[in-house]
Protein backbone atom coordinates (compact mmCIF):
# COMPACT_ATOMS: atom_id res chain seq x y z
CA UNK A 1 0.00 0.00 0.00
CA UNK A 2 1.22 3.94 -0.65
CA UNK A 3 2.06 5.93 2.11
CA UNK A 4 -0.98 7.96 1.83
CA UNK A 5 -2.71 8.62 4.80
CA UNK A 6 -5.88 7.35 3.60
CA UNK A 7 -7.31 4.65 1.02
CA UNK A 8 -10.39 4.87 -0.84
CA UNK A 9 -11.69 2.30 -3.19
CA UNK A 10 -14.55 2.39 -5.61
CA UNK A 11 -16.33 -1.03 -5.65
CA UNK A 12 -17.62 -0.26 -9.25
CA UNK A 13 -18.91 2.41 -11.65
CA UNK A 14 -20.18 2.50 -15.10
CA UNK A 15 -18.85 5.77 -16.02
CA UNK A 16 -15.39 5.65 -17.90
CA UNK A 17 -13.47 8.70 -16.45
CA UNK A 18 -13.16 8.82 -12.58
CA UNK A 19 -11.13 12.20 -12.96
CA UNK A 20 -13.32 14.04 -10.61
CA UNK A 21 -13.26 11.44 -8.06
CA UNK A 22 -9.17 11.67 -8.38
CA UNK A 23 -9.30 15.11 -7.85
CA UNK A 24 -10.96 15.48 -4.90
CA UNK A 25 -8.86 12.61 -3.23
CA UNK A 26 -5.32 14.13 -4.55
CA UNK A 27 -6.12 17.25 -3.12
CA UNK A 28 -6.44 15.35 0.08
CA UNK A 29 -3.26 13.57 -0.43
CA UNK A 30 -5.70 9.92 -0.14
CA UNK A 31 -5.24 6.69 -2.59
CA UNK A 32 -7.67 6.29 -4.88
CA UNK A 33 -7.94 2.67 -6.78
CA UNK A 34 -10.74 1.61 -9.18
CA UNK A 35 -11.55 -2.29 -8.42
CA UNK A 36 -14.35 -2.79 -10.46
CA UNK A 37 -15.44 -6.18 -8.79
CA UNK A 38 -19.12 -7.21 -7.65
CA UNK A 39 -18.51 -10.02 -6.14
CA UNK A 40 -18.65 -10.45 -2.57
CA UNK A 41 -14.88 -12.38 -1.95
CA UNK A 42 -13.65 -10.01 -4.36
CA UNK A 43 -15.31 -6.99 -2.55
CA UNK A 44 -13.74 -8.15 0.66
CA UNK A 45 -10.24 -8.46 -0.87
CA UNK A 46 -9.75 -5.61 -2.58
CA UNK A 47 -11.96 -3.19 0.09
CA UNK A 48 -10.06 -4.70 3.35
CA UNK A 49 -7.95 -1.74 3.47
CA UNK A 50 -10.16 0.90 2.69
CA UNK A 51 -11.08 3.55 4.69
CA UNK A 52 -14.05 5.06 2.92
CA UNK A 53 -15.77 3.17 -0.44
CA UNK A 54 -17.73 4.53 -2.94
CA UNK A 55 -20.13 2.13 -4.91
CA UNK A 56 -22.62 2.05 -7.70
CA UNK A 57 -24.32 -1.62 -8.20
CA UNK A 58 -21.90 -3.85 -6.13
CA UNK A 59 -23.81 -5.36 -3.23
CA UNK A 60 -22.54 -4.18 -0.05
CA UNK A 61 -23.48 -6.96 2.30
CA UNK A 62 -23.99 -7.43 6.03
CA UNK A 63 -20.56 -10.13 5.45
CA UNK A 64 -18.27 -7.79 3.13
CA UNK A 65 -18.88 -5.06 6.16
CA UNK A 66 -17.90 -7.65 8.98
CA UNK A 67 -14.56 -7.86 6.99
CA UNK A 68 -13.35 -4.29 6.24
CA UNK A 69 -12.36 -3.54 9.54
CA UNK A 70 -10.90 0.77 8.98
CA UNK A 71 -13.99 1.49 6.82
CA UNK A 72 -15.97 4.40 7.65
CA UNK A 73 -17.92 5.71 5.12
CA UNK A 74 -19.62 4.43 1.73
CA UNK A 75 -20.84 6.92 -0.58
CA UNK A 76 -23.00 5.88 -3.36
CA UNK A 77 -23.38 7.33 -7.16
CA UNK A 78 -27.26 8.93 -7.06
CA UNK A 79 -29.75 8.49 -5.04
CA UNK A 80 -30.90 4.81 -4.11
CA UNK A 81 -28.63 2.92 -1.67
CA UNK A 82 -30.37 -0.32 -2.98
CA UNK A 83 -26.62 -1.67 -3.00
CA UNK A 84 -26.09 -1.60 0.65
CA UNK A 85 -26.82 -3.21 3.51
CA UNK A 86 -27.88 -0.10 5.39
CA UNK A 87 -28.53 -2.16 8.66
CA UNK A 88 -25.31 -3.62 8.65
CA UNK A 89 -23.68 -0.56 7.86
CA UNK A 90 -25.31 0.95 10.90
CA UNK A 91 -24.45 -1.61 13.42
CA UNK A 92 -20.94 -1.09 12.45
CA UNK A 93 -20.52 2.52 12.84
CA UNK A 94 -20.24 3.15 8.85
CA UNK A 95 -21.91 6.05 7.70
CA UNK A 96 -23.51 5.53 4.01
CA UNK A 97 -24.08 8.90 2.17
CA UNK A 98 -26.01 9.53 -1.12
CA UNK A 99 -25.86 12.55 -3.65
CA UNK A 100 -30.06 12.98 -3.75
CA UNK A 101 -30.63 15.84 -5.99
CA UNK A 102 -27.57 16.14 -8.61
CA UNK A 103 -30.12 16.13 -11.11
CA UNK A 104 -33.00 18.27 -10.61
CA UNK A 105 -32.89 20.23 -13.16
CA UNK A 106 -32.24 17.60 -15.80
CA UNK A 107 -34.88 16.35 -14.87
CA UNK A 108 -37.42 18.97 -14.43
CA UNK A 109 -36.50 20.49 -18.01
CA UNK A 110 -36.88 16.62 -19.31
CA UNK A 111 -40.57 16.54 -17.92
CA UNK A 112 -41.14 20.54 -19.56
CA UNK A 113 -39.41 19.24 -23.03
CA UNK A 114 -41.88 16.14 -22.81
CA UNK A 115 -45.09 18.31 -22.29
CA UNK A 116 -44.31 21.36 -24.82
CA UNK A 117 -43.23 18.29 -27.35
CA UNK A 118 -46.29 16.51 -26.74
CA UNK A 119 -48.66 19.68 -26.94
CA UNK A 120 -47.65 21.46 -29.20
CA UNK A 121 -46.83 17.89 -31.66
CA UNK A 122 -43.75 18.58 -32.53
CA UNK A 123 -41.79 15.21 -32.67
CA UNK A 124 -45.08 14.20 -34.65
CA UNK A 125 -44.84 17.00 -37.21
CA UNK A 126 -41.21 15.95 -37.58
CA UNK A 127 -42.04 12.85 -38.35
CA UNK A 128 -44.02 13.99 -41.08
CA UNK A 129 -42.11 16.28 -42.37
CA UNK A 130 -39.02 14.12 -43.10
CA UNK A 131 -41.90 11.34 -44.55
CA UNK A 132 -42.29 14.17 -46.98
CA UNK A 133 -45.82 15.08 -45.53
CA UNK A 134 -46.13 19.40 -45.19
CA UNK A 135 -49.52 19.44 -44.27
CA UNK A 136 -50.61 20.87 -40.62
CA UNK A 137 -53.86 19.28 -40.34
CA UNK A 138 -52.03 16.00 -39.99
CA UNK A 139 -51.91 17.01 -36.20
CA UNK A 140 -55.09 19.19 -35.49
CA UNK A 141 -56.42 19.36 -32.62
CA UNK A 142 -53.80 21.50 -31.45
CA UNK A 143 -54.70 23.24 -28.30
CA UNK A 144 -53.10 27.02 -26.82
CA UNK A 145 -50.49 26.30 -23.80
CA UNK A 146 -51.34 29.14 -21.80
CA UNK A 147 -54.70 28.66 -19.41
CA UNK A 148 -53.74 24.84 -19.32
CA UNK A 149 -53.42 23.33 -15.70
CA UNK A 150 -50.87 20.77 -14.99
CA UNK A 151 -51.49 18.26 -11.93
CA UNK A 152 -48.47 17.22 -10.29
CA UNK A 153 -48.53 13.82 -8.26
CA UNK A 154 -45.67 14.79 -6.00
CA UNK A 155 -44.13 18.02 -5.23
CA UNK A 156 -40.92 17.36 -4.24
CA UNK A 157 -36.99 19.00 -5.77
CA UNK A 158 -38.19 17.84 -9.39
CA UNK A 159 -41.78 18.79 -9.07
CA UNK A 160 -41.27 22.05 -7.98
CA UNK A 161 -38.99 22.82 -10.04
CA UNK A 162 -41.56 21.55 -13.36
CA UNK A 163 -43.78 23.92 -11.34
CA UNK A 164 -41.61 26.85 -12.12
CA UNK A 165 -40.57 26.50 -14.98
CA UNK A 166 -43.76 25.62 -16.60
CA UNK A 167 -45.40 28.67 -14.91
CA UNK A 168 -43.11 30.95 -17.67
CA UNK A 169 -46.14 28.99 -19.95
CA UNK A 170 -48.95 30.94 -18.39
CA UNK A 171 -49.86 27.18 -16.98
CA UNK A 172 -51.88 26.94 -13.35
CA UNK A 173 -49.64 24.40 -11.19
CA UNK A 174 -51.81 22.58 -8.73
CA UNK A 175 -50.66 19.07 -6.72
CA UNK A 176 -51.50 15.89 -4.75
CA UNK A 177 -48.61 14.88 -2.37
CA UNK A 178 -49.92 13.77 1.21
CA UNK A 179 -46.91 14.40 2.93
CA UNK A 180 -46.75 18.29 2.67
CA UNK A 181 -48.81 20.78 4.46
CA UNK A 182 -48.24 24.11 2.16
CA UNK A 183 -46.41 24.82 -1.11
CA UNK A 184 -44.38 27.58 -2.16
CA UNK A 185 -44.83 29.71 -5.43
CA UNK A 186 -48.55 29.68 -6.14
CA UNK A 187 -49.32 25.85 -6.62
CA UNK A 188 -52.37 24.82 -5.62
CA UNK A 189 -52.22 21.64 -2.79
CA UNK A 190 -55.41 19.52 -3.72
CA UNK A 191 -56.22 15.75 -3.32
CA UNK A 192 -55.74 13.21 -5.82
CA UNK A 193 -59.71 13.19 -7.43
CA UNK A 194 -58.69 17.11 -8.20
CA UNK A 195 -55.77 16.47 -10.01
CA UNK A 196 -57.07 13.58 -11.76
CA UNK A 197 -60.46 15.45 -12.92
CA UNK A 198 -59.23 18.87 -13.68
CA UNK A 199 -55.56 18.55 -15.02
CA UNK A 200 -54.84 18.91 -18.90
CA UNK A 201 -51.47 17.68 -18.34
CA UNK A 202 -50.31 15.56 -15.00
CA UNK A 203 -46.87 14.72 -14.32
CA UNK A 204 -46.08 11.72 -12.15
CA UNK A 205 -42.85 13.40 -9.15
CA UNK A 206 -43.07 11.06 -6.67
CA UNK A 207 -40.73 8.06 -5.21
CA UNK A 208 -41.67 4.47 -6.21
CA UNK A 209 -42.96 2.36 -3.04
CA UNK A 210 -45.70 0.04 -1.84
CA UNK A 211 -48.09 2.74 -1.70
CA UNK A 212 -47.35 4.45 -5.18
CA UNK A 213 -46.59 1.08 -6.84
CA UNK A 214 -49.99 1.82 -9.98
CA UNK A 215 -50.96 4.39 -8.14
CA UNK A 216 -52.66 5.41 -11.54
CA UNK A 217 -54.19 2.63 -13.24
CA UNK A 218 -57.95 1.91 -14.55
CA UNK A 219 -59.88 3.82 -11.71
CA UNK A 220 -57.73 6.83 -11.87
CA UNK A 221 -57.09 6.50 -15.83
CA UNK A 222 -61.43 6.83 -15.59
CA UNK A 223 -61.21 9.82 -13.44
CA UNK A 224 -59.58 12.15 -16.02
CA UNK A 225 -62.19 14.38 -17.44
CA UNK A 226 -60.02 16.53 -19.52
CA UNK A 227 -58.31 13.69 -21.57
CA UNK A 228 -54.82 15.04 -20.28
CA UNK A 229 -51.46 14.23 -21.21
CA UNK A 230 -49.34 12.18 -19.08
CA UNK A 231 -46.30 12.59 -18.31
CA UNK A 232 -43.71 10.41 -16.07
CA UNK A 233 -40.38 10.83 -15.50
CA UNK A 234 -40.48 8.89 -12.12
CA UNK A 235 -40.27 5.36 -12.06
CA UNK A 236 -42.55 3.41 -14.63
CA UNK A 237 -44.05 0.59 -12.21
CA UNK A 238 -45.95 3.96 -10.17
CA UNK A 239 -48.47 3.49 -13.54
CA UNK A 240 -50.41 0.26 -14.33
CA UNK A 241 -48.81 0.11 -18.18
CA UNK A 242 -52.36 -1.65 -19.16
CA UNK A 243 -54.14 0.51 -18.30
CA UNK A 244 -52.11 2.96 -19.38
CA UNK A 245 -52.09 1.58 -22.99
CA UNK A 246 -56.04 0.81 -22.60
CA UNK A 247 -56.55 4.75 -22.11
CA UNK A 248 -54.39 5.80 -24.91
CA UNK A 249 -56.32 3.47 -27.11
CA UNK A 250 -59.69 4.70 -26.10
CA UNK A 251 -58.61 8.25 -25.33
CA UNK A 252 -59.03 8.74 -21.55
CA UNK A 253 -55.77 10.45 -22.23
CA UNK A 254 -54.53 12.17 -25.32
CA UNK A 255 -51.21 11.09 -25.30
CA UNK A 256 -48.31 10.36 -22.67
CA UNK A 257 -44.47 11.50 -22.66
CA UNK A 258 -42.62 8.39 -20.37
CA UNK A 259 -38.90 8.63 -19.59
CA UNK A 260 -39.66 5.33 -17.79
CA UNK A 261 -41.48 2.44 -18.08
CA UNK A 262 -42.72 -0.87 -16.14
CA UNK A 263 -39.69 -2.77 -18.15
CA UNK A 264 -37.31 -1.44 -19.12
CA UNK A 265 -35.98 -1.59 -21.67
CA UNK A 266 -39.32 -2.10 -23.25
CA UNK A 267 -40.96 -5.60 -24.99
CA UNK A 268 -40.33 -5.10 -28.54
CA UNK A 269 -44.24 -5.89 -28.97
CA UNK A 270 -45.10 -3.08 -26.61
CA UNK A 271 -47.84 -1.22 -28.66
CA UNK A 272 -46.78 2.20 -27.13
CA UNK A 273 -43.74 1.62 -29.88
CA UNK A 274 -45.93 2.56 -32.21
CA UNK A 275 -48.29 5.13 -31.11
CA UNK A 276 -47.86 8.15 -32.61
CA UNK A 277 -49.05 10.43 -29.95
CA UNK A 278 -46.63 8.50 -27.14
CA UNK A 279 -42.99 9.69 -26.86
CA UNK A 280 -40.39 8.04 -25.52
CA UNK A 281 -37.23 8.34 -24.18
CA UNK A 282 -34.44 5.56 -22.43
CA UNK A 283 -34.94 6.95 -18.55
CA UNK A 284 -31.89 9.47 -19.64
CA UNK A 285 -34.04 12.21 -17.69
CA UNK A 286 -30.60 12.63 -14.75
CA UNK A 287 -28.23 12.76 -17.30
CA UNK A 288 -26.57 15.58 -18.57
CA UNK A 289 -21.96 16.40 -19.16
CA UNK A 290 -22.83 18.35 -16.19
CA UNK A 291 -24.78 16.47 -13.70
CA UNK A 292 -22.75 13.39 -14.00
CA UNK A 293 -19.84 15.50 -13.19
CA UNK A 294 -21.44 16.88 -10.30
CA UNK A 295 -22.53 13.00 -8.87
CA UNK A 296 -18.66 12.34 -9.17
CA UNK A 297 -17.40 14.99 -7.27
CA UNK A 298 -20.18 15.22 -4.45
CA UNK A 299 -20.06 11.50 -4.32
CA UNK A 300 -16.04 11.67 -3.73
CA UNK A 301 -16.50 15.06 -1.47
CA UNK A 302 -19.30 12.64 0.78
CA UNK A 303 -15.78 10.45 1.57
CA UNK A 304 -13.16 13.18 1.91
CA UNK A 305 -15.61 15.09 4.38
CA UNK A 306 -15.45 11.86 6.69
CA UNK A 307 -12.25 11.31 6.12
CA UNK A 308 -11.30 14.72 7.21
CA UNK A 309 -13.80 14.28 10.20
CA UNK A 310 -16.86 16.01 8.81
CA UNK A 311 -19.93 14.67 8.05
CA UNK A 312 -20.92 14.30 4.96
CA UNK A 313 -23.25 16.07 2.59
CA UNK A 314 -26.41 13.81 2.99
CA UNK A 315 -26.32 10.32 5.61
CA UNK A 316 -29.10 7.87 4.62
CA UNK A 317 -28.57 6.09 8.11
CA UNK A 318 -29.52 8.56 10.34
CA UNK A 319 -28.90 5.85 13.22
CA UNK A 320 -25.49 5.60 12.84
CA UNK A 321 -25.53 9.68 14.21
CA UNK A 322 -23.28 8.51 17.94
CA UNK A 323 -21.84 5.37 17.07
CA UNK A 324 -19.73 6.32 13.38
CA UNK A 325 -16.30 4.42 13.83
CA UNK A 326 -14.87 8.11 12.15
CA UNK A 327 -14.28 10.94 14.55
CA UNK A 328 -16.94 13.44 13.72
CA UNK A 329 -16.37 17.23 14.99
CA UNK A 330 -19.33 18.75 16.14
CA UNK A 331 -18.67 22.39 14.48
P1 LIG B 1 -38.38 14.28 -3.53
O1 LIG B 1 -38.19 13.30 -2.44
O2 LIG B 1 -37.77 15.63 -3.40
O3 LIG B 1 -39.95 14.48 -3.81
C1 LIG B 1 -40.86 13.43 -3.86
C2 LIG B 1 -42.21 13.96 -3.40
O4 LIG B 1 -43.17 12.93 -3.56
C3 LIG B 1 -42.21 14.37 -1.91
O5 LIG B 1 -42.67 15.69 -1.76
C4 LIG B 1 -43.18 13.38 -1.28
O6 LIG B 1 -43.93 13.94 -0.23
C5 LIG B 1 -44.06 13.02 -2.47
N1 LIG B 1 -44.80 11.77 -2.31
C6 LIG B 1 -44.43 10.67 -1.62
N2 LIG B 1 -45.40 9.74 -1.69
C7 LIG B 1 -46.39 10.27 -2.44
C8 LIG B 1 -47.66 9.80 -2.84
N3 LIG B 1 -48.12 8.59 -2.47
N4 LIG B 1 -48.41 10.59 -3.63
C9 LIG B 1 -47.98 11.83 -3.99
N5 LIG B 1 -46.80 12.34 -3.58
C10 LIG B 1 -46.01 11.57 -2.83
O7 LIG B 1 -37.86 13.55 -4.85
P2 LIG B 1 -37.42 14.25 -6.21
O8 LIG B 1 -35.97 14.56 -6.17
O9 LIG B 1 -38.40 15.31 -6.57
O10 LIG B 1 -37.57 13.01 -7.22
C11 LIG B 1 -38.84 12.45 -7.52
C12 LIG B 1 -38.65 11.13 -8.23
O11 LIG B 1 -38.03 11.33 -9.49
C13 LIG B 1 -37.70 10.15 -7.52
O12 LIG B 1 -38.36 9.40 -6.54
C14 LIG B 1 -37.20 9.28 -8.64
O13 LIG B 1 -38.00 8.12 -8.72
C15 LIG B 1 -37.43 10.12 -9.89
N6 LIG B 1 -36.18 10.43 -10.60
C16 LIG B 1 -36.11 10.08 -11.91
C17 LIG B 1 -34.94 10.35 -12.63
C18 LIG B 1 -34.85 10.02 -14.09
O14 LIG B 1 -33.73 9.86 -14.60
N7 LIG B 1 -35.95 9.93 -14.80
C19 LIG B 1 -33.86 10.96 -11.99
C20 LIG B 1 -33.98 11.32 -10.65
C21 LIG B 1 -35.16 11.05 -9.95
Amino acid sequence: MASSEHRVVITDCDHGSIQEEKEEFDRMGAELLLAQVREEEDLIHVCREADGLINQYALLTRRVFENLPKCKIVARYGVGVDSIDLRAATDLGIIVANVPDYCIDEVASHTVAMILTLARKTAFFDHQVKSNQWDFRKGVPIHRIQGKTLGLIGCGKIGLEVAKRISAFGVEVMTFDPYIQRVEGGIKLTDLETVLRKSDFISIHCPLNDSTRHLIGEKEFQKMERSPLLINTSRGPIVDEKSLIQALLNGLISGAGLDVLETEPPDPKNPMLKMENVLLSPHVGFYSEESISELKRRTARNVSEVLKGKWPGSVVNQGVIGKTRATISMD
